[in-house]
């Protein structure tokens, strides 16, 4: 098919870029969103306001050309603020290079930023409070609603951006023998906001992700611009204590009280966001196959959606985007070549970021507490500083590179073996056996080529 009209589903984060990399190639682009405009309505409050945008969301955004305008957009976090019980916060930096930062960012900014620069291309059209209500893929129909009237349109080549609950996975899934998996996580979320103090400043550190670790739960915080911070709460849904027993403002106050007094403190509004904010459910979602034909495909979260713990869900859909346009051009635009390829790039290693992402709930929540951690971040940098082409610590190379995640998964389980080897009888590390590194990391860790 030579069609240069694309249907895509979805103008969030991974619609919006997507559709600007489409335009880029000289395709005809309409996405249908089912929310109106962001850019003309307010977005309603609880819903996962700022997120973390790190070296892969930002690398697809300087090959579309905006990051230059993305940038008065971000605030920089160096490093976990991590607010134990009873002591001061203690930064902890996520990297030892001046440029191993992460990125606050609000997403409705984001997303109105991208839907701006998609629809300025002249080729993009976006039709909002359309919601995509099924699709038949064989007759290339696509039923849509839009102020309660039903009706179908059709469709060259369709592209589901459209995010957990996706419309287009659905009908892939329909004409193909595989299935979906879907593994909710116990725990749910809710926002809630730490306003700015006088004059806009921050009332507390501005360029750090703050974490107040408790073991089953735990908060965070990320800074806005403005001066205000977000925080969001982890928590299971049942159990004691969980959302389904926090069910009156003397119980939420009781609570934050013995847990998170300091961030308390700054929350007056806390009991009206908490009983009005919806409680998010988070999930994990692994499917196959992510295409039909050349005429249907899915990415972002309608492929993969993940926990947030790594902070990587916009980011690796937006690297989904970059994936699919450097797919199109090897493939010459033969899309049945390049989707196939995508689908087989991509897929290893968005199981791979699923799964350090699960991983990495327990290390905010509770690891980022102890001393062991500490010291084997430290020494993590010492042995990256020693061996630049073999050691990269695991944060690093899935939030500052754009090593595959399936091989930042696989280097990082040995590197991790091998920091429990180099750290089990040792609390100091000047005591660490550097000989005994030398060997192991000659014997486990091949050289590596970091794109
Ligand atoms: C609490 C929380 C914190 C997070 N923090 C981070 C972070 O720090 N860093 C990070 O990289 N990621 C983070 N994420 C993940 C990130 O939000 C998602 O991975 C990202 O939004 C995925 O973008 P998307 O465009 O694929 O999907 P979505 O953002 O879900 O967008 C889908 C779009 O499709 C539209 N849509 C859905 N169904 C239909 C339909 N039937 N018809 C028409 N339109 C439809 C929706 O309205 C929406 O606009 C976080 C997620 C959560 C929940």
């Amino acid at each position: 098919m030579r069609s240069k009209r694309i249907t895509v589903i979805g103008a969030g984060p991974a619609g919006a870029l997507l559709s600007i990399y489409l335009a880029q190639r000289g395709y005809e682009v309409t996405v249908y969103e089912r929310h109106p405009d962001l850019r003309r309505v307010r977005i309603p409050a609880g819903r996962s306001i700022n997120l973390a945008l790190a070296n892969r969301g930002m690398h697809a955004l300087a090959e579309v050309g905006l990051m230059d305008r993305v940038k008065p957009l971000l605030i920089p976090m160096r490093g976990r603020m991590v607010h134990t019980e009873g002591g001061p916060p203690q930064l902890q930096p996520y990297g030892h290079k001046p440029h191993e930062v992460i990125y606050s960012v609000s997403r409705g900014g984001l997303t109105a930023l991208l839907m701006e620069a998609a629809e300025s291309s002249g080729r993009v059209a976006i039709r909002f409070n359309h919601t995509c209500q099924g699709v038949d893929l064989e007759r290339h129909r696509l039923r849509l609603r839009d102020d309660g009237k039903e009706f179908e349109i059709d469709f060259d080549r369709i592209i589901g951006c459209d995010g957990i609950q996706s419309r287009i996975r659905q009908a892939i899934l329909q004409s193909a023998s595989d299935h979906c998996e879907e593994e909710p996580l116990a725990h749910g979320y809710k926002e809630l906001s730490i306003p700015a103090g006088e004059n806009q400043s921050f009332r507390m550190e501005a360029n750090a992700l703050h974490i107040w670790p408790r073991g089953d739960h735990m908060l965070i915080a990320l800074p806005n611009l403005g001066g205000g911070f977000t925080a969001t709460l982890f928590l299971a849904q049942e159990g004691d204590p969980s959302f389904a027993t926090l069910c009156d403002a003397a119980r939420l106050r009781a609570f934050f009280h013995q847990q998170f007094p300091d961030a308390l403190a700054l929350m007056p509004q806390i009991a009206r966001e908490f009983f009005h904010h919806p409680t998010g459910t988070l999930s994990t979602i692994r499917t196959r196959p992510w295409h039909f034909r050349d005429e249907a495909l899915i990415l972002g979260d309608a492929a993969h959606a993940i926990v947030p713990f790594h902070g990587q869900g916009m980011n690796c859909a937006f690297e989904d985007c970059g994936a699919l346009n450097a797919c199109l051009t090897r493939a010459g635009e033969d899309w049945d070549t390049a989707l196939a390829e995508f689908e087989d790039e991509r897929k290893p290693n968005a199981d791979a970021i699923a799964d350090l992402s699960l991983e990495n709930y327990l290390e905010m929540r509770s690891s980022v507490r102890d001393a062991r951690f500490q010291l084997q971040q430290e020494l993590a940098w010492r042995l990256e500083e020693r061996y630049p082409d073999r050691f990269i610590p695991r944060y690093s190379m899935v939030m500052f590179h754009r090593i595959p995640y399936a091989e930042a998964k696989r280097r990082g389980a040995i590197q991790d073996e091998t920091l429990d080897a180099l750290t089990a009888s040792v609390h100091n590390l000047d005591h660490v056996d550097l000989v005994y590194a030398d060997r192991l990391i000659e014997e486990k860790l091949a050289d590596m080529n970091p794109p």
